[in-house]
């Protein structure tokens, strides 16, 4: 369809808003963000760019930025909570010299989407609080200050409690996993190799990884547990906490977790993936139509293969309705069998009973030692998956 000054509106200047902002203005579109603070910013926290995210920032001219903020990732290391003795090893070595894995902090991600987004001319409008969106023939997101926002076509990309997915699907309560992770950054001083350690101990885990050209090591600490806890990224927490809980962990984690001086906590839940993703000229993507946990590091990697294929499909097809039921079409699947993985994973890491536990960890050694290949490739539907080679 012709999407040459099509009037769109985006709610949400996160990871998916900005980059389906790049991909909908490269085709076209006339594009303005919504965005609900006062400013284009992020937490201190890291996130991992496996080779299919990075395929997306390269089509739109930004890989060379990325590589400068980020690190890129030798391997993920699995290691035995109480020493930090390596159970095996997934080496990235083996992925063509082209499919790049990179460590990134959150904020630097942000900034060069956000420093794309204004180089290209999209308006960005900040301290709208879209409370609601009208599916259309013209949309209308209604500002929480009374002032509405009409276009051609809206992308709810408003995050996990995401505005434009309860007006297609009405809201349904997430169920509380009985995990919480921490995460916070600490300075790299004992030299944190360029590899993602999961420290896996029973009932926790905690993955640590360099950012900032490994400035800065990244810190994600899961619990499984009882008591409920609040979902969001600014709910802070006590260091001491989060140091009591992995007091037994041995190797690396001791020394990391005692320079921590500020800490987040957040719930993890568990949301359906929606089944409506568009109606009348309003569509969804990333975590507004498929919240992830984060065991496969794919949530943000997955809600910038959807901007793409938007992008994509919009353009393809001879009208938006079309377009935008394309788009659900070539992302559905995919996004579930991903949602399904990670909810899949943290039991793996978590492995309680000695026995099950011992025999796993063999199993994974074995697997290491004689195919480390096979360690690699059994990722390949998802790393090697390029939504911009069509
Ligand atoms: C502990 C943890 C670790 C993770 N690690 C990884 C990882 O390594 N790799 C990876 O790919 N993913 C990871 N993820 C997942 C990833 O963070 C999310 O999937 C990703 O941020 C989703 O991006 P988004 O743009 O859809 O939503 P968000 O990042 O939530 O952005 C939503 C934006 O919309 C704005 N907004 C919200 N409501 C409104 C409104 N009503 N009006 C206007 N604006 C609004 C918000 O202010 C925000 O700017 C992790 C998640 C967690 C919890």
């Amino acid at each position: 369809m012709e999407m040459m000054g099509l009037k769109t509106g985006v709610i949400g200047a996160g990871i998916g808003g900005l980059t389906a902002a790049l991909c909908l203005q490269r085709r076209g579109a006339l594009v303005t963000v919504l965005e609900q603070a006062e400013d284009i910013t992020e937490v201190g926290a890291g996130l991992q760019i496996s080779p299919n995210g990075v395929a997306v920032l390269r089509a739109l001219g930004l890989e060379t930025a990325l590589a400068q903020k980020a690190v890129r990732a030798r391997a993920v290391e699995l290691r035995d909570y109480a020493v930090g003795r390596l159970v095996t090893r997934v080496d990235l070595g083996h992925l063509p010299e082209e499919m790049r894995y990179y460590f990134v902090h959150r904020a630097d991600l942000i900034d060069l989407l956000a420093e794309a987004v204004r180089r290209t001319g999209i308006r960005v409008r900040l301290l709208q609080k879209v409370e609601d969106v009208l599916p259309g023939e013209k949309p209308v997101a209604r500002m929480a200050n009374g002032a509405e926002f009409g276009a051609k076509l809206l992308l709810g990309a408003d995050g996990l409690h995401s505005r434009a997915r309860a007006a297609l699907n009405g809201t349904v309560a997430p169920f509380f996993t009985r995990q919480v992770a921490w995460r916070a950054t600490v300075p790299n001083t004992s030299g944190h190799p360029d590899v993602a350690q999961v420290h896996m101990g029973p009932h926790r885990h905690v993955v640590t990884y360099p950012l900032r050209g490994g400035a800065l090591v990244n810190i994600v600490a899961v619990q499984e547990r009882a008591a409920w806890a609040e979902e969001g990224w600014h709910i802070a927490d006590d260091p001491a906490n989060l140091r009591a809980v992995f007091a037994d962990f041995g190797g690396i984690v001791p020394d990391l977790l005692k320079q921590v001086d500020t800490v987040r906590r957040w719930g993890l839940f568990r949301h359906p993936v929606a089944p409506v993703w568009h109606k009348a000229n309003v569509a969804i993507l990333g975590d507004a139509a498929h919240p992830t946990l984060p065991f496969m590091a794919q949530g943000a990697v997955m809600a910038m293969e959807d901007a793409w294929v938007l992008g994509d499909a919009l353009a393809e097809a001879p009208d938006t309705e079309s377009g935008l039921s394309g788009y659900q079409a070539r992302r559905e699947e995919r996004v579930k069998r991903v949602v399904a993985a990670a909810s899949k994973n943290a039991w793996k890491y978590h492995l309680s009973v000695p026995p099950v536990r011992a025999l796993a960890h063999l199993g994974l050694r074995i697997g290491g030692a004689v195919a480390p290949k096979r360690m690699l490739s059994q990722f390949d539907w998802i790393y090697r998956h390029d939504v911009t080679a069509g």
